[in-house]
């Protein structure tokens, strides 16, 4: 077992381009840690740069106390999984498992068929050592991927988006026997994904890149609910925070649907801004009929039409179109490098409860809690509202707390 730090890391390559732009990140031992990110933001050249596959261009790889930037991946003692699975396809299941064991060169026969038995017995693979590869189903193949990286006794597991390949019921199944292997061998474990539910269910804490920059390193709970900027905000989540233009006026913010009553910390916290972008999760709404009358008193009710619903048997989404004034829009629109047009739409999804029976072009009632909502400078993307979590309510998963931001260069 081991801890893995990076310290300033950069990767470069012919162009100049930074494809990894001075990140730093400490990987307690025994933790799961994910890179997560859209597709070329960097998080599988940052792990080939770890297990030793790509050089790195500048910055430290530390290694259980050791500076490796030098040794050879071999020398590293990490195992790697890839999506692919990399199983050599004339070799048997079992011969496949013991394949590093053999390369080691260090064990007898008997302790390769007991290592193999072990491992083989953890990963349900019994009744399959003596197939070919091409006799297995995907999720068997990457089991036999991860009995390789299990008998080499590793002092940490990167996975390379191990599971792209499955279908969804069997991504769920592996996503479950990942976590469970992880946490019984207690092996430090580094795994990249851009699928952000294998992000949010896996990691002890996940760590978000974009262009190669690390945007936010934190438990899946407090990137959910305290997202540094907007592209975290937008990125974790589904569906997607909601993102409106916000107006502050007076005492009041100016939604294009409803005006918020300014709260004291949403003052402090913006200064002197006053066109600012409001963010919210569509779960922060519900349908005004539903809601107890104790909640009534704290949020803001407000009419809206309803264009479509989705009744998906245990949820219920409606989207609501709006208006926001032309010039406001304008005004962000020229501010707003951060967000795409995609990312603004013209329409809120409201997740509802599956009870409500609102329904297709109906006039609503919805219920806002204000205190969920964040405010995001336009400019900048930064969330201006954003507050430490105690990270200490989740049942002991996320061992480590959240380390500062690095902010986007
Ligand atoms: P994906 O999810 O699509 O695999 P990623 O986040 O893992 O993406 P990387 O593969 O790390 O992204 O690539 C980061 C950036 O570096 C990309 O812009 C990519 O084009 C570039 N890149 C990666 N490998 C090389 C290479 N060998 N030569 C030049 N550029 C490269």
């Amino acid at each position: 077992m081991a801890e893995i730090t990076v310290k300033n890391i950069v990767k470069r390559y012919g162009d100049g381009f930074p494809a990894v732009n001075d990140v730093s990140l400490d990987i307690a031992d025994g933790e799961f840690m994910i890179l997560v990110g859209p597709s070329g933001c960097g998080k599988s050249t940052l792990l080939r740069m770890i297990v030793g596959l790509e050089d790195t261009t500048s910055g430290d790889i530390v290694i259980g106390g050791k500076r490796v930037n030098d040794m050879a991946p071999r020398q590293r003692n990490l195992a790697m999984v890839f999506q692919n699975y990399a199983l050599y396809p004339h070799l048997s299941v079992f011969e496949n498992i013991a394949f590093p064991l053999r390369l080691q060169g260090k064990h007898s026969e008997e302790e390769i068929r007991k290592l193999v038995t072990d491992a083989s017995d953890t990963l349900e693979l019994q009744e399959h050592l003596d197939r070919k590869p091409s006799q297995l189903s995907g999720g068997q193949r990457q089991r036999v991927a991860m009995g390789r990286a299990i008998v080499r006794q590793a002092d940490a597991f990167l996975f390379d988006e191990p599971l792209s390949n499955l279908d969804a019921k069997l991504r769920g199944q592996m996503r479950t026997e990942i976590l469970r292997l992880q946490r019984r061998l207690g092996v430090t474990t580094v795994y990249v994904t851009h699928d952000q539910t294998e992000a949010m269910t896996l990691g002890d804490r996940v760590a978000v890149l974009k262009r190669g920059l690390l945007q936010q390193v934190a438990s899946p709970r407090e990137l959910y609910e305290q997202p540094v900027n907007l592209f975290v905000a937008g990125f974790i989540g589904s569906p997607p925070m909601n993102f409106v233009p916000a107006v502050i006026k007076d005492d009041k913010l100016e939604l294009p649907f409803v005006d918020i009553p300014l709260r004291d910390e949403w003052r402090s916290a913006v200064g002197d801004q006053s066109l600012l972008i409001a963010g919210i999760r569509p779960g922060s709404f519900e349908d005004a009929h539903l809601v107890d009358a104790g909640k009534k008193d704290r949020g803001v009710i407000f009419e809206v039409t309803v264009d479509v619903t989705e009744w998906l048997g245990n949820e219920q989404y409606a989207f609501v179109p709006y208006e926001a004034p032309p010039e406001i829009s304008g005004k962000l629109a020229e501010l707003a490098s951060e967000l795409d047009s995609e990312q603004m739409r013209t329409q809120m999804c409201v997740e509802l409860d599956p009870m409500s029976r609102v329904r297709d072009g109906d006039k609503a009632s919805l219920w806002l809690d204000p205190s969920r909502l964040h405010l995001f400078d336009p400019k900048t993307g930064d969330n201006l509202t954003r507050v430490d979590l105690d990270d200490g309510d989740d049942g002991g998963r996320h061992r480590t707390g959240a380390e500062p931001a690095q902010q986007p260069g």
